[in-house]
């Protein structure tokens, strides 16, 4: 028995024994951990502990819980130690972020509050055209 081993996904030959070639594998292992996660949000259980949710999102109450308390060590660590806290580069100054961060930060609220502002805009001449239209039909 010299047979070549294909792969089950692809038909691929493969180097080694299994039933799948690296990539197909990986795809599936992927394909698995979202298929995981949606069967449990669609039971609404917690994506973490399993548990059934008690609070609308990914993660039950206490494992929000767990994330925020390790995310708030995580921050005073880098704080103690003088570290940005989302880079974790020195931070010259008592900033919580370095002035890079500090700099992106900036641009993504500037560029946030524009957005903002258009969409309002959108809105508020969309209502008002509405507005117009209805007007005229009366007429
Ligand atoms: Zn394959
Ligand atoms: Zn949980
Ligand atoms: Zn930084």
């Amino acid at each position: 028995m010299n047979e070549r081993l294909l792969c089950c996904e692809c038909m691929q030959p493969l180097d080694k024994n299994g039933k799948y070639c690296a990539k197909c594998l990986l795809e599936r292992t992927k394909q698995h951990r979202k298929n995981y996660v949606n069967k449990k949000r669609l039971n609404k259980l917690c994506t973490l502990c399993g548990k059934p949710l008690d609070r609308t999102g990914w993660v039950c109450n206490k494992c929000t819980k767990v994330i925020s308390d390790k995310q708030k060590i995580k921050i005073k660590y880098r704080r103690d130690n003088k570290l940005c806290v989302k880079c974790m580069k020195p931070v010259l100054d008592n900033g919580a972020t370095c002035v890079e961060c500090r700099k992106k930060t900036a641009i993504y609220t500037k560029n946030y509050r524009i957005k903002i502002k258009k969409r309002n805009e959108d809105m508020y001449g969309n209502t008002k055209n509405f507005r117009l239209s209805m007007l005229k039909a009366n007429i």
